[in-house]
């Protein structure tokens, strides 16, 4: 075909001419240090695929270093993790989306040590016979909650379900009205019940339980008798519950279990630490027959879920298939252990466990770090944002003390007074905070009051906080 003068997509081909080919812009220079970084596989198919964007802009090519470059930005954005760090400053401590618990460098350690090479983790080392995977926790957990027998699952919500179905499958559950809860999104109490397996038998009202409706709710169909902690909600006012040890009494004389979620469920009394009251795990077993509860709200590790109590129970459960299929990895038996280890040594406890330091700092302390922080975050926004500290609260989350705050201080970060005032100042907050989660290490804040607001109660890597805030863009 003849090139002719009048061919309307003359001019586009004549680019499309000049796009350099594959071949040459691998023999680039700049090619090297790309091909050694992300394989020669790779970088082709980026490089293609850089091409063919080009083709589709049209517009003038760019020069092979830029097209590398742009090769290059391609394959770093697609290696970057999906899962990785942020900086959680929406001020609660054990947010779920957020990954919960820090773990204690004992148990990263922990971890690290039995991820990449064989373990004793069904294997028992004195006899050389197959081992049970969760003795290397079961005396640690029974040790500091008094339980005879203890078993881990994959999370809470898993060990409520294993315990209902274990125990109570085809059979009524007796639980009071107050407690039929949602925690969370998809974990529904009467849900759980009737996907385990059990018929709920629902007793008292929602305000008001009494011993006489537990009382009347036993009967020959009966499998387990279950209190619920409410976790996210309080009821307040004209309330009643039976005394636990009453409640523990009538099970016993009738000869029906009595399990009990803490949901939280902590090994330490947090009040002895000046936070808002919990029911200890020990408490709570001296008023029940088992106790659920999650390995990484209050405890401070890994994502499990534990069931500790009555030996004779503890035993039914763990013959259940459910066990084996809701049963946990060598990494979280390894982070478990190293953890509890910790609360061996109670005095040193505050600094090792990160979920209790974090929750223990002080307004004071955490407001002298804002003061300390303001000028270098200031400088980092300079034009561009007010940065002022303020007293916010901070949450424990998850569920646990659900209507208790925490004093706490932070950063507000305000929109430079402009000629529209506070107008406009809820899309400004929302720019900042998507722009703050495009960092390097996304920074995660809480738009309150026209400001985005940063708790500082949870910042310890002020220098990794400075360095990925100065690659802020707005
Ligand atoms: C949090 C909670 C659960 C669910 O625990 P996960 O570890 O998130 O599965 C169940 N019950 C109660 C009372 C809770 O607070």
């Amino acid at each position: 075909m003849s090139r002719d003068a009048t061919d309307p997509t003359a001019p586009a081909r004549s680019a499309l001419n000049r796009i350099p080919s594959v071949e040459r812009l691998l023999g680039h220079a700049d090619a090297a240090a790309l091909g050694a970084a992300y394989g020669r596989s790779g970088l082709v198919e980026a490089v293609r695929a850089v091409l063919s964007q080009i083709r589709t802009e049209g517009g003038p090519v760019p020069e092979p270093a830029a097209i590398l470059a742009r090769a290059g930005e391609r394959l770093a954005e697609e290696r970057r993790p999906s899962l990785r760090p942020v900086f959680n400053l929406t001020g609660t401590v054990l947010h779920t989306n957020l990954g919960r618990a820090l773990l204690p460098e004992a148990a990263v350690d922990a971890v690290a040590a039995v991820m990449a090479g064989a373990s004793n983790l069904e294997f028992d080392l004195g006899t050389g016979e197959r081992g049970e995977r969760d003795s290397h926790v079961e005396a640690l957990l029974c040790r500091l909650t008094g339980a005879e027998a203890a078993i881990v699952v994959n999370n809470n919500a898993g060990a409520v379900f294993l315990v209902l179905n274990a125990l109570a499958m085809r059979r009524e559950v007796v639980v009071s009205r107050g407690e039929l809860v949602e925690i969370g999104g998809s974990f529904r109490v009467p849900e759980v019940m009737a996907r385990a397996g059990c018929r709920m038998r629902e007793v008292g009202t929602t305000n008001r339980t009494h011993l006489r409706d537990f009382e009347e709710g036993i009967g020959p169909r009966t499998g387990l008798v279950m209190k619920v902690h409410p976790s996210n909600y309080a009821i307040h006012g004209f309330t009643a519950q039976p005394e636990e040890r009453d409640l523990h009494e009538l099970c016993r004389a009738r000869g029906v279990p009595l399990a009990l979620d803490l949901g939280s469920g902590s090994l330490i009394d947090m009040a002895a630490y000046g936070l808002p009251p919990e029911p200890t795990v020990r408490a709570a077993l001296a008023h029940a027959d088992l106790v659920t509860f999650s390995g990484d709200k209050l405890l401070g590790a890994v994502q499990c879920g534990i069931v500790a109590g009555r030996a004779d129970l503890l035993a039914k459960i763990r013959r259940s298939p459910l066990k084996r299929a809701l049963r946990v990895d060598k990494m979280t038996y390894a982070a478990l252990e190293a953890t509890l280890r910790l609360y061996l040594h109670p005095e040193r406890l505050r600094q090792d466990l990160p979920t209790l330091r974090l929750l223990t700092r002080t307004a004071p302390e955490i407001a002298a770090q804002a003061q300390r922080l303001r000028p270098a975050v200031a400088a980092c926004l300079a034009g561009r944002a007010e940065v002022a500290v303020v007293g916010c609260t901070s949450q424990i989350g998850s569920g646990a003390l659900p209507v208790e705050t925490l004093p706490s201080a932070g950063l507000a970060l305000t929109r430079p007074d402009g000629p529209g005032g506070r107008r406009g100042a809820g899309g400004w907050c929302k720019r900042v905070a998507g722009a703050l989660r495009l960092l390097p290490v996304p920074v995660i804040g809480r738009i309150a009051e026209d400001a985005l607001r940063l708790d500082l109660r949870t910042l310890e890597d002020e220098a990794g906080f400075l360095a990925s805030l100065e690659r802020l863009a707005i």
